[in-house]
């Protein structure tokens, strides 16, 4: 059938003229010989509106109806698109998350998608209609409306790529694709031509907003290639797939960066067992996510120190849900840095080759920038650092890495 679903997101629907010019590049594909399921977000900053609106209401809206309200925004956006293919001659027809099938758990805010039966977008499909999808959105088994967390879109149509059967889901945004570092620090940060899901993925969950994580994650489980491209323009943009060379190609492929990293260290902590398990229990029940997590070893006597990091945003929620178990085990206290930002370098095989690391730090180090922690995966190095030297940080690693510099290998 010759399948593409594709995602738009909100700033390429911010307004009647974008939504035209949307519908425009969709009816294009279509009579390219295309079947088009098209996923899109709300209209430019609706959802942001919509919270607002809620937060004039009340201060504590409750979660079920705060999903009702968001997924709203991409409802308006489905309809309108529908319309406006129709105007220009291409049969269309809009659905919500729900009448596309789309069955999720009940975690109002951040629901995982369960199940898809798309039923209905195979119909209109069949129809030779294109398939327009409100993002971000689905159905309990209750018949409860429920969002997928900000961003949400992304992992809507990787998810119904998946199910579909799709050869590939594109994802159509405000940028050019995925850069060597964001190019609004850096003017010679480059386009990457492709990159790994791996790579996409601690890039995305370092801080590089372009694609959701999850949308990533769901496109290596079910093997759909991405591509992240530009509405606004016809510039190639970037693949997301498997890897593409037998042998890693052992490069830093990018820079990631995250501006709003909070430090929470909790000292003297008695050390034995069950410690950890407590505090983390404590940030579990508030709904606290920590990031980085690092526990000293006691060098004098039994006591400990241990440092995790948290979204600035949840740093109050979280001191708030540790301090009462830190009591409770008698710790020496507890200390807090809300002004913190992180910086990674992201590559196949990053960690296991020496010298990447000497780099890294060598070049921070030059740059007179302090090193608060450090934490690392197969693939990446993250260094947390005064919030206010990230901009800079990330321009000296870009060009310590050679960034500027086309790849010689592979791409
Ligand atoms: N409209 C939602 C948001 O702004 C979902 C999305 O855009 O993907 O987060
Ligand atoms: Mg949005």
């Amino acid at each position: 059938m010759n399948l593409v679903v594709q995602k738009y997101g909100g700033s390429s629907l911010a307004d009647a003229e974008r939504m035209r010019y949307v519908a425009a590049r969709v009816a294009d594909r279509r009579a390219r010989g295309h079947a088009l399921v098209v996923v899109v977000s709300a209209m430019g900053d609706t959802t942001d509106a919509l919270i607002a609106l809620a937060r004039q209401v009340t201060d504590h809206p409750e979660d079920r109806e705060m999903d009702l309200l968001l997924a709203t925004g991409e409802v308006v956006s489905c309809t309108l698109l529908a319309m406006a293919l129709r105007a220009q001659g291409v049969p269309a027809r809009s659905f919500t998350g729900a009448q596309a099938g789309i069955l999720t758990d009940r975690v109002h805010g951040r629901a995982r998608i369960l199940r898809i039966k798309p039923a209905r977008i195979w119909q209109a499909l069949e129809q030779q209609e294109v398939a327009i999808v409100a993002g971000f959105q689905g159905i309990t088994a209750g018949t409860d409306i429920t969002t997928l967390g900000r961003g949400g879109s992304d992992t809507t149509a990787v998810a119904l790529a998946a199910a579909l059967g799709a050869p590939m889901c594109e994802i159509y945004t405000d940028v050019e694709g995925v850069f060597t570092c964001d190019p609004r620090l850096e003017p010679r940060a480059r386009r990457l031509p492709e990159i790994s899901y791996e790579e996409m993925l601690e890039m995305a969950s370092q801080g590089a907003r372009v694609m959701h994580p999850r949308a990533v994650e769901l496109g290596a489980i079910y093997g759909v290639p991405i591509l992240v491209a530009s509405s606004f323009t016809d510039a190639p943009g970037t693949i997301i797939h498997g890897a593409s060379a037998m042998e890693p190609t052992n490069k830093v492929r990018g820079i990631s960066h995250d501006m709003d990293v909070a430090k929470v260290t909790a000292l003297g902590l008695p050390d034995r067992p069950g410690v950890a398990a407590r505090l983390f229990a404590a940030l579990e029940a508030a709904h606290v996510a920590a990031d980085a997590i690092v526990q000293n070893a006691s060098v004098h006597g039994p006591e400990t120190d241990l440092t995790f990091t948290v979204r600035k945003d949840d740093l109050q929620r979280a001191v708030a849900a540790v301090e009462p178990a830190l009591a409770a085990v008698g710790a020496r206290g507890l200390q807090t840095n809300e002004a913190l930002g992180k910086v990674s370098i992201v590559g196949t095989g990053v960690l296991n080759t020496p010298g990447y690391a000497a780099r890294m730090f060598r070049t921070l180090s030059e740059a007179g920038i302090n090193i608060e922690l450090i934490t690392t995966s197969e693939i990446r190095i993250t260094c947390m650092v005064d919030r206010d030297r990230v901009p800079e940080a990330v321009r000296a690693l870009h060009a310590a890495f050679e960034l500027e510099r086309p790849e010689a290998l592979g791409t």
